[in-house]
């Protein structure tokens, strides 16, 4: 039996964002050292962790070197390479493990892996010409979205295709590469699962979280314990968690149709933004959870402490100025977490609110009238 990594020992975080920092909090209350590795200096992890390393994900000297200081390796960002993992591996455990990784950074993987194992994926085609594309576009037969397989995030690499005319204008879009054309999902709503698989295999999920979009970035997220597709959603993501043999944590993204059909748009595996409000309102945060499953401690609980709501805070706050951030504070159970960039470039996370409540929607309401506080005083004042 696999011993668990225990407190004391050292993490290494691949990958040196707010996720890492989240992260690294979380192991730091629970008495482990943090190590982080990323090209970048002063980073969000690095801020909070024991040893910031920089260097290029690709330097695979530094990288093992980085594994050989550790007692386990995770990561916070998924575009690190094979080899990198693989150089991690030969030096400590990495969790989740590489092949994890390989499949859930390239889309074409990814949607091939769901379509295989039965899991419910909107209608696609994988491209690699500008005539394959065009092929895709007749044959799925509508209107449809060209993403590129690799370094796609946030509506980034992406296009929508509306006619055959437009396909050769999308091919340049998205870079003239290794593509998936989708169909267009008219969906009525978008939700996540964020589930927790532990080294023994046990699973842990946060329930269903409901999700809005502004420019294809996440605008905010409300815990939704009433929706109608809760036990389908959460079934799927548990046995996505399995089918990838994942230890860790796994977000699955979905987009509901209007008759309630789900569709697996995304899979993240690590702690999600949509799983912010799990570090206020739930018994273990997503980060929590991250830590003991790569530990190969047991998983905590998920239990909802208080309906809750998060709202992100991007750089485009900051166009009048430092938002006010006194005037989110005054509001009741709102909370603030600010991730230590010190440039607010627009689209750019800079932070999130949290909002309890007695209910999602008072939480919700709530979380938004403490972000709009921010600007709105600080418009009054100029
Ligand atoms: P993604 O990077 O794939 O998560 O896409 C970002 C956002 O773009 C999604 O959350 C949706 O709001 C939108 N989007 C992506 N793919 C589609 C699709 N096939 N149909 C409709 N909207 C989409």
């Amino acid at each position: 039996m696999t011993r668990p990594v225990l407190p004391g020992s050292t993490i290494g975080v691949l990958g040196s964002g707010q996720l890492g920092r989240m992260f690294a909090i979380a192991a730091r209350r629970m008495g482990y050292r943090v190590h982080t590795f990323s090209p970048d200096y002063d980073t969000p992890t690095g801020q909070v962790a024991d040893v910031e390393v920089t260097a290029p994900y690709d330097d695979l000297d530094r990288v093992r070197e980085f594994a050989r200081r550790v007692d386990v390796v995770t990561f916070e960002f998924e575009n690190v390479s094979a080899e990198a993992a693989a150089a991690a591996a030969a030096h400590a455990p990495v969790r989740p493990a590489g092949g994890v990784l390989a499949i859930c950074q390239n889309r074409v993987r990814e949607k091939a892996f769901l379509r295989a194992r039965g899991f419910p994926v909107a209608a696609y085609r994988a491209v690699a010409t500008a005539e394959e594309l065009a092929a895709a576009f007749e044959d799925l037969g509508g209107p449809a979205v060209a993403k590129r397989a690799g370094f796609s995030y946030d509506g980034k690499g992406q296009v929508k295709v509306s006619a055959a005319d437009e396909t050769a204008a999308a091919w340049e879009h998205i870079g003239r590469q290794e593509a998936v054309l989708e169909r267009f999902v008219a969906f009525d709503h978008e939700i996540s699962v964020i589930v927790a698989r532990g080294l023994d295999g046990s699973l842990a999920d946060f329930g269903v979280l409901r999700n809005t979009h502004a420019r294809h970035i996440l605008d905010y997220t409300v815990r939704d314990d009433t929706h109608p597709s809760r036990r389908e959603a959460v079934e799927i993501a548990r046995a996505i968690a399995g089918a990838l043999d994942l230890v860790g944590v796994l977000c699955v993204e979905f987009f509901v149709e209007k008759d309630g059909t789900l569709l697996v748009n995304e899979l993240a595996p690590r702690p999600h933004n949509s799983g912010h409000l799990t570090v206020d309102a739930c018994g273990t945060s997503q980060f929590e959870q991250q830590l003991r499953a790569v530990c190969g401690l047991p998983l905590g609980s998920t239990r909802p402490l208080r309906p809750a709501a998060m709202a992100n805070i991007l750089g485009d706050l900051w166009a009048d100025g430092e938002p006010d951030w006194a005037a989110a504070c005054a509001i009741d159970e709102v909370k603030l977490h600010l991730y230590g960039k010190s440039e607010p470039r627009p689209g750019r996370k800079m932070g999130h609110l949290t909002a309890l409540a007695d209910d999602g929607a008072q939480a919700l309401a709530r979380v938004l009238a403490a972000r709009e506080a921010l600007t709105v005083r600080s418009r009054d004042r100029s």
